[in-house]
């Protein structure tokens, strides 16, 4: 089974609230996980994902509710797209109609790209032949048009030639295509969250990070063997350094910055969301990490109110 491809993509939302009926409710994700940002316990960090909360699968989000717009640029992952049924394009165009849905086709693929109530670019991939997929059915969007996982994500680079190299050579990907100034990538045998899609934009203003735009890209890996690994070659073929591993709780992480500017995680797989919670009831209590357990009752009384 391949386990290479994106695993999440975390941004920066305002309202708390809003971001939660969004996703859940207009989008029809599962919120699969309610915890707080463990750097900054003050603001929630929320994970919507399919029902069990697959890798490929997980956007989240750290509602700061007084953020900052911020500004779309040079280095920064510049739309998340997810993947629906080809048959349900319809459905989604006149359900995002009042999110300025705009319908265009890349790579011979129709895509509807929106903006989330923070103004974060989004895009939905019709894909022939999915419909009888599993998926997660909110009661919101019926599941034969509800969305499968992630497509894949486009960032938009000064340049784009050393983020390649390491998608290549440590991530398992491979350029599949261009179109105009954008080049492909993707790892074969991964459908879910299997595309990186590298736009270079020479000039163009660096991004400037606030609501509204992505605060990093985590791509997967099997377990800690595997991400040792990659961390390996990314010093030894690249020259670049990451953070220590830090433990997330529902996987174990490290950090670098890619030579584009974009904020790179390597995740792994294991253990997943179900870890300190039943799966049938994912996203549902507010789950904090050990060493935050003492404080429950500071954080719980300090984070926005969720109706
Ligand atoms: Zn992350």
């Amino acid at each position: 089974m391949a386990t290479n491809g994106i695993h999440h993509v975390t941004a920066i939302a305002g309202s708390a609230q809003r971001n939660l009926d969004f996703y859940t409710r207009t989008l029809g994700l599962r919120l699969v996980k309610k915890t707080v940002n463990f750097d900054d316990p003050g603001a929630y960090h929320f994970y919507y994902g399919d029902a069990a909360g697959s890798p490929g699968t997980i956007l989240t989000f750290f509602p700061w509710e007084h953020a900052a717009e911020g500004r779309a640029g040079a280095g920064e992952l510049q739309e998340t797209a997810f993947r629906i049924p080809q048959s349900a394009i319809g459905y989604w165009t006149q359900r995002l109609v009042n999110q300025g849905l705009e319908r265009t086709t890349r790579f011979g693929e129709t895509v509807l790209t929106f903006r989330d109530p923070d103004g974060l670019r989004l895009a939905l991939v019709g894909i022939p032949g999915i419909e009888a997929e599993p998926a997660w059915d909110s009661g919101e969007v019926p599941a034969e048009s509800a969305i499968r996982g992630f497509h894949g994500v486009s960032l938009m680079l000064d340049r784009t030639e050393a983020t390649g190299a390491i998608l290549t050579d440590v991530f398992g990907f491979r350029e599949v295509a261009r179109e105009g100034d954008t080049t492909r990538y993707a790892v074969e045998g991964t459908t879910i969250g299997g595309i990186v899609d590298l736009r270079a934009v020479g000039g163009f203003l660096p991004a400037r990070l606030g609501r509204g735009s992505v605060h990093h890209l985590a791509f997967r890996a099997a377990d800690d063997a595997a991400e040792m690994e990659m961390v390996r070659k990314l010093a030894a073929n690249h020259g670049l350094r990451t953070t220590e591993q830090k433990n997330r709780d529902y996987f174990r992480s490290v950090y670098f910055r890619e030579p584009g500017h974009v904020l790179f995680e390597i995740a792994t797989d294991i253990p997943g969301f179900d870890v300190d919670e039943p799966a049938e009831s994912l996203g549902s209590a507010l789950k904090l990490p050990a060493f935050l357990e003492g404080h429950r009752a500071q954080i719980e009384a300090a984070l926005p109110v969720l109706a």
